[in-house]
């Protein structure tokens, strides 16, 4: 690659999110079409499950936000229903169809908690930084619990709602939930190496315990990711990239091109994957 007109001088720390490497890694051409370009390129339709997995995020972080003695199972769905978001489904009828099953998942899933269990953050933002970078997320929930040996630990709870089922692969494997414990345990000075995935349509938990090596393996990983986010970023911003941008972010087509905001601007994801409607993701599409 070219090098930078500021090659030379110290490198500043790169500020990056976990969803931001993520789709680094997953298509360079949709992480500048995200995050660089200006004017930003057009962006499809929404998608109804990311509305309905908002509305059910909304409705647990509001759910934990009530007094105690509020917090029932009733109070659950109804937070679901004064909150749902319609877009992005076929019509009333579907929207309607999903917010039904939407409460019946969220009421099953905080029948199940205990309402004086007060979580240490909800929708809590945290951030740990290294030599090279500073990352921040935010975490669906963060649980103090207590371990066998009677220490405090730090849990972090990342709620899904997609039709995927997962496994305890994916927990282990999740950079963005190591970074986050990662910055839990800094910010908190509390021990925090459990992270887990609450599945609420299939009323299943995923958890995996990190070790401290596990744990930096990811931090590494974000480092060695964000250093190539941090080398096209100076490219393009110092706009060395006449006749290359498609060499520094090159398109990744794939099947996913078919869920990509971007693919009505990108030919070659065009190409590989025939447009989606915007509510075939849900969990029982029409
Ligand atoms: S359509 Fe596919 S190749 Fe094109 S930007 Fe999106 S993910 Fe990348």
């Amino acid at each position: 690659m070219e090098q930078p007109a500021f090659e030379g001088m110290p490198r500043r720390l790169y500020p990056c999110t976990p969803t931001r490497l993520s789709t680094w890694l997953d298509c360079p051409r949709r992480y500048r079409m995200t995050y660089l370009d200006r004017p930003p390129a057009p962006k499809g339709p929404p998608w109804a499950h990311n509305s309905l997995g908002a509305s059910v995020h909304n409705a647990l972080a509001g759910w934990w936000r009530l007094e105690r003695a509020q917090r029932t199972v009733t109070a659950a769905g109804d937070l679901l229903e004064s909150g749902w978001i319609n877009q992005g489904y076929a019509d009333d009828t579907q929207s309607a169809q999903q917010r039904e099953t939407a409460r019946h998942m969220v009421e099953r899933y905080v029948a199940g908690l205990d309402p004086a269990g007060e979580p240490l953050g909800v929708e809590r933002t945290v951030g740990t930084r290294t030599e090279r970078i500073v990352v921040t997320g935010r975490i669906d929930r963060l649980d103090e619990r207590r371990r066998s040996d009677g220490d405090r630990a730090l849990v972090v709870v990342d709620y899904k709602t997609g039709r995927r089922p997962l496994t305890t692969d994916d927990a282990r494997t999740s950079m963005p939930l190591a970074l986050y414990a990662l910055a839990a345990g800094r910010m908190f000075h509390t021990e925090c190496r459990l992270v887990e995935l609450h599945h609420l349509p299939t009323a299943t938990v995923h958890a995996w315990e990190h070790s401290a090596e596990s744990l930096g393996r990811h931090l590494r990983r974000a480092e060695s990711i964000a250093a190539e986010c941090a080398d096209a970023d100076e490219h393009f911003q110092a706009g060395l990239l006449a006749g290359r941008v498609d060499t520094v972010f090159p398109p990744r087509p794939g099947p996913a091109c078919g869920w990509c905001d971007y693919r009505a601007s990108c030919p070659e994801g065009s190409a590989t994957a025939a447009a989606r409607r915007p509510w075939e993701g849900l969990a029982v599409a029409l």
